[in-house]
Order: C-alpha cells, then structure tokens, then sequence
C-alpha cells in the first residue's frame, strides 16, 4: 500500500487574529469531514469550567497574551492522542503559533512519522482588513459552541445552537492591539523555522474573500493542487 494512503492528514491554520481561520474549521466540521481543535475554543472552555488549569490559562487570555509553549503544545498532544475514534483528517485551529510550537510539535510527529502528515495553512490578512473584521466579531455565549458571526449579519441567536451572542472579552480595543503586536514577530520565526526545516507550507489570500470562497479555496487546496496532497 502508498505511504500516503495510511497517514493521517494534520492541517495547521496559522494566520492573524481574526483571519478567518476559526470560520473556514466551522465550516469543515459542520461537513463532518473534518475533526477540529481550536486551541483558542478549548481555552475558553477550560476557563468557563472554573477549573485550577483554566484559572492559569485565564491570567494569559485576559491579558491577550499567548499561553506558554509547553502548556498549549502538550494540550495539543492529549488531545490529537485521544482522536482515536475515527480516521478523519485533523484541523488545528490556531497552533502551532510560535517557533517553539513548533518545534516540540514537529518533535512529536517525528517520534509518531508514519501515523500523520502534517501541512501548514497560512492565511495572508492585511492589518486593516483585520482591525475592521475584529471590531465586528460576535460570538455565542454556549463555551460547547463558539461559533462566530459578525455585527453585520444582524441576528441575536447562534444559527448552530440557539445560544446569545456576546463579544468576545479579548476583542476589546486594547486587548486587541496587543495580541495583533504580538503577531509579526511569531509569524516571521515560525515561517523561518519551517523553511528551515523544509516543512510545506501554503499561503491563502484571504483578502476580500467571502467565507463561502476561502472555503472553496481550501477544498481546492486539498484537492490535490499546490502540493498539499
Ligand atoms: P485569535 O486567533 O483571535 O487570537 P484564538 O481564539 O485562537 O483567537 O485565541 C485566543 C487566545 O487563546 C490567545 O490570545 C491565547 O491567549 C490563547 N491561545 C490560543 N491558541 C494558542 C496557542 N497556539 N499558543 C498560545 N496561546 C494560544
Ligand atoms: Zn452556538
């Protein structure tokens, strides 16, 4: 049999806050085609639990500040372990996001190589284009859910589960300015690294894209073209 044939496909989305990257894995969930962890969803839940972990995870979110590297990758790895209920490929939502991410990440597979396939999605933003989608993000309240909309599309119920929509707490102006501060400087040592590292990478121009067409993209992505099959 290919080599190809029996691993599992792992797509990375990496790309600003507020590129997309959490709509388009809705998106592919909602197709039941995709298993998706959101390392973003996965803190809020853990905050709302009230937990020990969660109230550690909270002093970083608040703050807009990224989550230690050990800590998120290794949440990352229990979780990615678990998956093993289906053989469906794997979405990581917003990781790795730093070099050293990466690094004990790509580690991991090393160990794990003939099981996963690793790919990395980069969504190209403007910094505009993202203060603007930011500023207009809403998101339901159900901590389950997290589906996002937009101010714009004027409902007051989650389309997915019924829940309220509220903003997000760190999508407050100033938390905002520090999470966008922190982006530059990450993207160009992870993409640094995985050039290095001869690690595939593609990028998606997302500017001016509808939801409906970065999803189109993507499937054709993964179509076989671009060499991410
Ligand atoms: P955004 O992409 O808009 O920043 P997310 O929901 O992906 O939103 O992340 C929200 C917060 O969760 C981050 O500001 C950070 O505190 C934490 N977080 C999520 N993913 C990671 C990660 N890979 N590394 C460190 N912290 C993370
Ligand atoms: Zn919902």
């Amino acid at each position: 049999m290919k080599e190809q044939l029996v691993k599992r496909a792992i797509y990375s989305f990496f790309g600003p806050p507020g590129s997309g990257k959490g709509t388009l894995a809705q998106k592919l969930v909602a197709d039941d085609q995709y298993l998706v962890l959101s390392t973003g969803n996965l803190c809020r839940q853990h905050v709302a639990a009230g937990s020990e972990f969660g109230k550690t995870l909270n002093q970083y979110l608040k703050q807009g500040h990224l989550i230690p590297d050990a800590l998120v990758t290794e949440m990352v790895i229990d979780w990615l372990l678990a998956q093993t209920q289906t053989t469906s490929p794997i979405i990581l939502d917003g990781f790795p996001r730093t070099q050293g991410q990466a690094n004990i990440f790509l580690n991991f597979l090393n160990d794990v190589r003939d099981k996963f396939l690793f790919k990395v999605i980069v969504f190209d933003l403007s910094d505009d284009e993202i203060v603007k989608r930011l500023s207009q993000r809403i998101v339901c309240a159900n901590k389950g859910c997290q589906a996002t909309f937009t101010d714009s599309q004027k409902q007051e119920k989650c389309t997915f589960c019924g829940g309220f929509l509220t903003k997000r707490e760190d999508d407050q102006e100033d938390v905002v300015r520090e999470r966008l501060m922190q982006f530059p400087a990450h993207k160009e040592a992870l993409l640094g690294f995985y050039n290095t590292t001869g690690q595939v990478v593609v990028h998606l121009d997302i500017a001016r894209l509808l939801p409906l067409q970065v999803y189109a993209s993507f499937c054709n992505l993964v179509e076989n073209r671009d060499g991410l099959k």
